[in-house]
């Protein structure tokens, strides 16, 4: 490589993982042009984003990317990539804009997977984007204003961290709009449903066995070895009966953004992008996050991480330095399970209770920081703690 020219580094997805590599490298406008593009003009910060399934604020969740780069060497092109050209180092785009790269970091993110069960994308609900979760807040709260009773069940199906954290707040939640809309208190029935015989099939048994303790507490049943064969708009089949509901949301499948497939990356069993020891899937491409096969994607600190690493790689590249293989970071799992209480496992150590629920919050405060400035971190950090509104969000009754 010519190291005296400055290198074009094309991202394509403004998450965690392109964000994360965009921020680093635009510090270093000496040695690379940066260009970021993404289908949204906001990352989504999914951590917090199931508080708007329980009415809460979504300010906290999406963070525009003109935010984030407001004092950065970067270029934000709002975009969807459908294709590129190996040869000619090219990425394509869907209103025929094209962009030539030296480095291409592709970050994109993954899909709702509904493993071609029936009904499930036209009768479930998703909680993968801001849109999603205020369809499902908005069915939660008409459903129950409508009829003045709460829906027969409610199911949040997959019991892994995001079905969990969603599931443990409903009960609550349900009885919250009960109680503001002055609907007599009756009994509400929460089933978190799970295909594998523990909760939080990829965790230590005995962590997950507490977890079912607080949300058995909390008002939540459990279905373990249950599987799922079909919905239509009343009935939730499992294990082959037949189980009344409206209000199913569908958390138990994801898949690797389609574009891999489709532009013939080489792809492990897992359904993740090949990747070498510098997470470079070809010769020019770096693949991050969620779509690089490694030990622990599929979570935010790990896109960070990948984030970091590429672009750190790419700065020691352009210096001459020789490169660092990728050591994948054991992740500090926190899940929220109820409101002031959470469950934290980091190797062989595991918290439960209200200590985890502050490890919680400062994690998510770590996250804030590796995206934004001190100031602009703590102001998204601090909407957290807001009290619950005093009046209806959708119909602003008030309590
Ligand atoms: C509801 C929910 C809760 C979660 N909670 C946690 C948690 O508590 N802790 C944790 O560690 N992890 C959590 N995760 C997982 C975490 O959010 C992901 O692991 C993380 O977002 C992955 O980062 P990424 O950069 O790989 O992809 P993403 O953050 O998904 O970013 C992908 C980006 O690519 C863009 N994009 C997609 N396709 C295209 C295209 N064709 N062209 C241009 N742009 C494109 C998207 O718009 C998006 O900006 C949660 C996930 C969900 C869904």
């Amino acid at each position: 490589m010519n190291t005296n020219k400055k290198t074009h580094v094309v991202i394509v997805g403004g998450g965690f993982g392109g964000v994360r590599s965009a921020l680093l490298l635009s510090n270093h406008p000496d040695l690379f042009d940066v260009t970021i593009i993404s289908k949204l003009p906001y990352l989504i910060y999914y951590p917090t984003l199931f508080h708007t399934a329980i009415g809460q604020r979504s300010t906290m969740t999406s963070i525009k990317l003109s935010e984030i780069f407001k004092n950065k060497k970067a270029k934000i092109i709002d975009g969807e990539v459908i294709s590129f050209d190996r040869q000619s180092q090219t990425v394509f785009l869907t209103d025929n804009s094209s962009f030539h790269y030296d480095k291409l970091i592709l970050a994109m993110g993954e899909v709702t997977n509904y493993f071609n069960i029936e009904g499930l994308d036209k009768f479930s609900y998703s909680v993968k984007s801001e849109k999603e979760v205020l369809t499902y807040n908005h069915h939660l709260h008409d459903f129950l204003v409508q009829n003045e009773q709460p829906d027969k069940n409610y199911f949040v199906v997959g019991a892994g961290p995001t079905g969990i954290e969603l599931a443990s707040r409903l009960p609550g939640y349900i009885h919250y709009l009960m109680k503001v809309h002055g609907i007599h208190r009756k009994a509400v029935h929460v089933e978190l449903v799970e295909a594998k015989e523990h909760l939080l099939p990829n965790f230590d048994r005995k962590f997950s066995r507490q977890i079912s303790r607080r949300l058995s507490k909390l008002g939540v049943s459990i279905k373990l070895n249950s599987t799922v064969s079909a919905l239509n708009d009343s009935q939730l089949i499992i294990n082959g009966q037949g189980y009344d509901s409206k209000t199913v949301v569908w958390t138990a499948g994801v898949s690797t953004n389609p574009f891999y497939q489709n532009n013939n990356f080489a792809m492990t069993k897992r359904g993740k992008v090949s990747v070498d020891v510098y997470l470079q899937a070809e010769d020019n491409v770096f693949v991050l996050g969620d779509n690089a096969n490694t030990p622990y994607s599929g979570l935010a600190q790990t896109a960070l991480n990948d984030g970091s690493f590429v672009a750190k790689n790419l700065i020691r590249m352009k210096k001459g330095k020789y490169l660092k293989p990728y050591q994948p970071k054991i992740p500090f799992s926190v899940i929220p399970v109820g409101k002031r209480w959470a469950a934290t496992i980091y190797k062989n150590i595991t918290i439960f209770g209200f200590l985890s629920s502050i490890l919680r919050q400062l994690g998510d405060l770590d996250g804030y920081l590796k995206l934004l400035p001190l100031s602009s971190a703590l102001k998204f950090w601090l909407k957290g703690f807001k009290g619950e509104p005093k009046h209806c969000h959708r119909c602003q009754i008030k309590q």
